[in-house]
């Protein structure tokens, strides 16, 4: 009789991980220093750390704006560098939840 190995439980706190770090990114100001409300606006892709880094803050006025023009049409109308702010982000979000945390 074939046993299941529990290959996916590595995923599922993954995805708490993640959820924790969206909750994390909207607490910040927007990347624009807007002082609306910010939402964790998604990269297209992050080749360092994969798709739960993808998150920056930005207001929602940003985040629209982000998805109407294209992440890089945006990056370059505001001389942004959003994957490498999404890694910073990614690690300053680990160095506060301590070196255990997940990743
Ligand atoms: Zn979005
Ligand atoms: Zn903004």
């Amino acid at each position: 009789m074939k046993r299941r190995t529990p290959l996916r439980r590595r995923g599922g706190q993954r995805g708490q991980s993640v959820e924790a770090y969206r909750v994390w990114i909207r607490a910040h100001p927007c990347m624009l220093g807007c002082r609306a409300p910010s939402e964790a606006a998604h990269l297209p892709r992050t080749k360092q750390h994969g798709d739960a880094a993808n998150l920056v803050p930005l207001c929602h006025a940003h985040h629209m704006e982000q998805h109407r023009i294209g992440v890089r049409s945006f990056a370059t109308r505001y001389a942004l560098d959003l994957a490498t702010a999404a890694g910073e982000y990614w690690r300053e979000f680990h160095r506060e939840e301590g070196a255990g945390a997940v990743l």
